[in-house]
């Protein structure tokens, strides 16, 4: 079900399913020569679609399609001189190809964070199929702030991802936000037992 409302290549058409016997593929960047290749050893989980401003997008993309994996399924297998921290004072360090720009990896430094652990992927770097689909979308509305989307455009934008089976959320799906939140009770000495 094509519609004028683009969201990101892997998902315009529709959202693929992803496979069960799935265990990982390798990362290319988009450089013709000498890419870099980061070998991820796990099927994804929590992909997503996101519109935050810090996330990398394909060239046209409104959105970046993103998942996580743990951080020690993540090797880089060639030219790793190329990559670069985008931004060091950002809570997930997001490591970038000088040449091209892709974000191949953003890794959680701070121990303390309630994600610590996981790696940030965008699986359409690989060309191997079975990753998991993404399942909600993610900070939508930081799209206006992206420069992406007028706000007479969300309406048609969030009816969109619906229809795709992305539930749209401005920040995280609930059951992150319940993790994150459940993280800083804990941290706090406050969290409550059920
Ligand atoms: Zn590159
Ligand atoms: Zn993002």
């Amino acid at each position: 079900m094509p519609s004028s409302v683009t969201i990101h290549p892997s998902v315009d058409h529709g959202v693929t399913a992803g496979s069960s016997h799935f265990h990982g593929g390798t990362l290319h960047c988009h450089c013709t020569h000498n890419p870099v290749l980061v070998e991820v050893k796990s099927q994804l989980a929590h992909n997503h679609a996101c519109g935050c401003t810090k996330c990398w997008k394909p060239k046209g993309a409104k959105f970046s399609v993103v998942g996580v994996v743990p951080r020690d399924s993540v090797t880089v297998l060639e030219n790793g001189d190329k990559l670069h921290v985008v931004d060091p004072s950002a809570v997930i360090q997001r490591h970038a190809c000088k040449g091209c720009g892709v974000h191949l990896f953003g890794r959680i430094e701070n121990k303390d964070h309630a994600f610590y652990g996981l790696d940030f992927v965008h699986s359409e770097l690989s060309p191997e199929k079975g990753w998991a689909a993404p399942e909600f979308a993610a900070f939508v509305s930081s799209i206006i702030e992206g420069g992406l989307a007028a706000p007479s455009e969300m309406a048609g934008i969030r009816a969109r991802l619906t229809e795709l089976g992305l539930a749209p959320y401005d920040c995280l799906s609930p059951p992150l936000m319940d993790a994150l939140a459940t993280h800083a009770a804990r941290q706090k000495g406050v969290l409550k037992e059920a």
